[in-house]
């Protein structure tokens, strides 16, 4: 980012979608927390800050009568917390346009700071509307784009925004950077070994994803519900296991271009089963080609967590995207954990590893090794997008790519 924000009312795009409690109180503060070096700096820097977010999705809950929920999703919920972390008075525009907003950023002096009401609260922000980008932009005199997690999605405040200022008065904040920074690690010239573990619960919401690490990595350790149609496509029996019927002939297809690139795709040699989706039922560890009929896999086995551990010991690269199991239930928790404790050693042995998002921040989180890994990424959604794609559209609009 530049260095001299002198007299610029600096218009940032943030993520202050937080978690609140049922009386409104943030209830983790990371997305906040994680802003602070973008705000501070244009701060420190002689601007001043119109800080724009989204909180929830208001239209889609709406009450009873069809309104919306004001005090469930307004912004100024988070005011106490906002001001607690930045250690400063954060002003409030009760509507993100329109008269308010513009009087108060007019007004607005260096150092000073006005947070505008949720962006959702206007059909336009997701629609991706010109005339109420316009609107928002013509408060500022610069825009940073700082919401990593929106990156994907050509809504109003992330994308449009950015065609009403000159590339000389846009810029992505720290944040952003640092994920890109991050990403790019493993997509440019990786260490190898390079290895990614990918898990979670269906094969549709991963090929492209997987298409693209066989073009990346030197082994690929899949587990997760998606192993089982990868299973059923070896022609095991997977029982009650999770299955995708419309997606075997892709599992076929990845598996056979793994090959052909000499990519060591693995999957889970045995698992644990139950008798129904819970922990209450009868587990037992079998070999995953040999699932009995009325059973279903919900976590790796204890082979397949010494074999991927011994991989991600030996790795140089990785990334993680989707739990191993059904970690949410303690008895089908350990192949995520284990494998979480596998990459933090790596890690610690030298190797980069990413968490891509998703289930697995908080399953690495719940694990209490997030602070033993390279980096977490703020945004699941958008990491496997950029992983993908290696472009972003919210990036691509402000550096005009
Ligand atoms: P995803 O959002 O695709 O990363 O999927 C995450 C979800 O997959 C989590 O809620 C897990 O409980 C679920 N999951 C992981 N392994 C299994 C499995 N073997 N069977 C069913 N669900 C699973």
């Amino acid at each position: 980012m530049k260095s001299n924000f002198k007299n610029q009312k600096v218009l940032v795009r943030v993520d202050f979608n937080v978690p609140l409690t049922q009386d409104n109180k943030v209830s983790d503060n990371t997305r906040i927390i994680k802003a602070l070096p973008t705000l501070n700096y244009i701060l420190d820097n002689g601007g001043s800050l119109i800080l724009m977010s989204h909180l929830g999705r208001p239209l889609r809950k709406l009450d009873p009568d069809g309104n919306i929920q004001k005090d469930k999703f307004s912004l100024k919920n988070i005011i106490p917390e906002l001001e607690k972390s930045l250690g400063k008075h954060v002003d409030f525009a009760s509507d993100c346009i329109g008269k308010e907003a513009e009087e108060k950023a007019k007004k607005l002096k260096p150092g000073e700071i006005l947070l505008l009401e949720n962006l959702r609260f206007h059909k336009e922000e997701t629609e991706g509307d010109e005339a109420f980008a316009k609107k928002l932009a013509s408060l500022g005199t610069y825009y940073v784009f700082n919401a990593f997690g929106t990156a994907h999605r050509k809504h109003a405040s992330t994308y449009t925004i950015a065609k009403f200022f000159d590339k000389e008065h846009k810029d992505i904040g720290f944040l952003v950077q640092a994920e890109l920074e991050n990403a790019n690690k493993l997509l440019n010239n990786p260490q190898r070994p390079f290895t990614s573990i990918i898990g979670g619960a269906k094969v549709s919401d991963k090929i492209k994803l997987l298409d693209k690490l066989i073009e990346l990595s030197d082994n690929i350790l899949i587990g997760g519900g998606m192993a089982y149609t990868f299973i059923k496509a070896m022609g095991g029996n997977i029982g009650l296991s999770l299955f995708e019927a419309d997606y075997v002939q892709t599992a076929r297809d990845i598996m056979d271009k793994a090959k052909k690139k000499d990519v060591n795709l693995m999957l889970p040699e045995d698992s644990v089963i139950s008798e129904r989706f819970s922990e209450s039922g009868d587990i037992k560890t079998v070999d995953s080609m040999k699932i009995p009929d009325e059973w279903m896999a919900l976590d790796i086995g204890p082979k397949a967590i010494e074999k991927y551990s011994n991989i991600i010991h030996n790795s140089k690269s990785i990334m993680w995207n989707g739990p191993l199991g059904v970690f949410e239930m303690k008895k089908f928790s350990k192949g995520t954990f284990e494998t979480a404790k596998a990459i933090a050693e790596s890690t610690k042995n030298g190797a980069f590893s990413l968490i891509g998002g998703g289930d697995s921040v908080s399953a690495i989180n719940k694990s209490g090794l997030s602070g033993m890994v390279s980096f977490i990424s703020t945004g699941g959604g958008a990491m496997l997008k950029y992983i993908e794609n290696k472009s972003l559209p919210c990036i691509d609009v402000i550096l005009e790519k």
